[in-house]
């Protein structure tokens, strides 16, 4: 479904990702965990575009990119197939639940003002928030604010969504709630790329764990594989962290 190889990313002389391959089938969850630092925004940033990769391939179903020819079209395609969700929640403050979630059908996708609402307020009863449609980010709790950037990411009905640790600013008692909402998307056959540190919820959710270190893949494999029984000191000392 989606595949890099190769991918490289620097910030000025900092190479933040090292030729980085990895894949992701239909319907799989990937979990990329890794220390603060060591890239991992930047890799769901590039695939993204949101940061303009190096180099490397990116494969979007049957679709391959080379980075280095890209056009705008390519992106725009890139883009309306691969949706973020972010750790801050990213929300428009001056528009409500429903504009926010209105917002790409409108302005990417060009849907009619009737079928862009009709579309998120679908969504947006999906992750129960039925009753805040109207509500301006300001007063919904951390929970509900990503619930509204779950249901955004849902709407362009990607081929697949990129959560960027999607509850590390929630207060804990929020938390529980939104990892069963991305528990429940992934049961519906979701594609995804998870970036957690919630570690007993990657071991169960996903198909898939990568441990990123400075830029390098240093481990991966099945969740038992890396959770249980990890062939590197780094990833049993980073795992040990958690426990
Ligand atoms: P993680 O998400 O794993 O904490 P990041 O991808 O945010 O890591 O950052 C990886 C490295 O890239 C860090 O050293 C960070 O300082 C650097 N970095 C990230 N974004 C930028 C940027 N826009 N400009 C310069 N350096 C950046
Ligand atoms: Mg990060």
């Amino acid at each position: 479904m989606l595949k890099l190889e190769q991918w490289n990313k620097s910030f000025n002389n900092n190479q933040v990702l090292n030729n980085i391959h990895m894949e992701v089938s239909t319907g799989d969850v990937l979990t990329i965990i890794g220390s603060s630092g060591s890239g991992k925004s930047t890799l769901l940033r590039t695939i993204n575009f949101l940061e303009q990769p190096d180099s490397g391939l990116i494969t979007l179903g049957t679709q391959t990119y080379d980075v280095a020819h890209v056009s705008k079209q390519d992106i725009l395609a890139i883009r309306r197939q691969t949706a973020m969700v972010f750790q801050n929640y990213a929300l428009f403050s001056k528009k409500t639940a429903l504009e926010n979630v209105m917002e790409n059908l409108l302005m990417v996708q060009k849907l009619p003002e009737s079928e862009a609402r009709d579309k998120a307020s679908h969504y947006l009863e999906q992750v129960g928030m039925a009753n805040r449609m109207d509500y301006y980010p300001s007063r919904l709790s951390g929970g509900q604010q990503q619930r509204v950037g779950i249901a955004r990411a849902l709407a362009i009905q990607p081929e697949v969504i990129l959560f960027d640790e999607p509850t590390s600013a929630l207060d804990p008692e929020l938390v529980g709630g939104i990892l069963e909402l991305i528990q429940d998307i992934a049961h519906n056959d979701t594609t995804m790329i998870l970036v957690t540190h919630e570690m007993t919820f990657a071991k169960e959710v996903s198909d898939y764990v990568i441990f990123l270190d400075q830029g390098h893949i240093l481990e991966d494999g099945s969740p038992a594989q890396v959770f249980e029984q990890p062939k590197h000191e780094r990833t049993k000392q980073f795992i040990q962290g958690f426990s």
